[in-house]
């Protein structure tokens, strides 16, 4: 099997690379990329560690941009994680998202709840995220559960609510490539947005040089897996397919459950590119689970 899209510890993942690792080669996964959030910390951290036989790991990320009033996610696949260009671009997200936390630490300060940056200290994690914001407010009996945290204090809606700046879809696009990667739109369709909305995003993102689109992923309907076949491969795009592994905590996002590709973008398979050759071993086993 073969999954495109997967997170640690070093972003908001609650798995360490090698325990990441490990599960994959449990489910018998044997192409897996590890895309965390602004970071390739957990390929560095792997690059001193043996694999287990059979499994080959792929060099990603995914990168938060702005599109609009939106954060939209772009994944990097196949990319050098040491290309300069690349590892300026993520140390700026980083460092966004750090700026982003104390704007957050001191709205949650001014409404008494203290103790933030010290919880965010001390977390393995390089990408520091809302997630663990949330699991802090948890911890503190502040929200009952992630969803909670979000729609009453860190959604956009929420009552700590801080803007992100992150870069433009064209900046992310332009370090992947740089990187020798290929940028592909993480899960289309979770951006709360109409279709003809949706098909401007898509038109943006092609005319920005973005290479596909993660067509197949966790919880998507058969609907929507048939509406983004069709759009990529109208559009001439590749297609991914990855789970969006975060945890252990929910079933149907384990690595490899996701759908197969339908037949209509199978020839637009990212291991079809021909970077993915020049990067990685010919995928000819089973492409996923379902
Ligand atoms: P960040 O990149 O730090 O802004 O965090 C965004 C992440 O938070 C997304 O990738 C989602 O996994 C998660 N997220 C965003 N909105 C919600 C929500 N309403 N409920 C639960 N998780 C959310
Ligand atoms: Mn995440
Ligand atoms: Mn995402
Ligand atoms: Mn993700």
């Amino acid at each position: 099997m073969i999954d495109l899209h997967s997170h640690t510890w070093f972003s908001d993942g609650k798995l360490a690379p090698l325990s990441l690792v490990e599960r994959a080669h449990k489910l018998n996964i044997r192409h897996l990329a590890i895309t965390d959030h602004d970071s390739v910390g957990a390929h560095h951290a792997l690059r001193e560690h043996p694999l287990p036989e059979g499994l080959e790991l792929i060099p990603g990320v995914e990168i938060s941009c702005r599109w609009e009033n939106l954060e939209i996610h772009v994944l990097g696949l196949l990319i050098n994680i040491d290309e300069p260009v690349f590892v300026d671009l993520l140390d700026a997200q980083q460092q966004r998202r750090r700026d982003r936390a104390a704007a957050f630490d001191l709205a949650m300060q001014r409404a008494g709840i203290c103790g933030l940056k010290s919880h965010l200290q001390s977390l393995p994690c390089e990408a520091v995220g809302r997630i663990h914001m949330a699991d802090f407010l948890i911890k503190e009996g502040h929200a009952r559960h992630t969803q909670h945290a979000f729609s009453k204090y860190l959604g956009s809606r929420g009552r700590f609510y801080q803007k992100s700046e992150w870069c433009s879809l064209a900046e992310a696009v332009d370090a992947i490539h740089a990187a020798g990667g290929l940028a592909l739109m993480a899960h289309p369709e979770r951006y709360s947005m109409s279709r003809p909305k949706f098909r401007r995003l898509l038109d943006e993102f092609a005319a920005a040089n973005g290479d596909g689109l993660e067509v197949s992923y966790s919880n998507l309907n058969i609907d929507s897996l048939k509406y983004l076949a069709d759009e990529c491969v109208r559009r001439n795009l590749w297609a991914s397919v990855g789970s969006d592994f975060h945890s252990t905590d929910h079933h149907w996002m384990d690595l490899g459950r996701i759908r197969r590709l339908p037949p209509a973008c199978e020839e637009r398979a990212i291991w079809h590119h021909p970077r993915w050759a020049q990067v990685a071993s010919p995928v000819t086993h089973a492409p996923a689970r379902m």
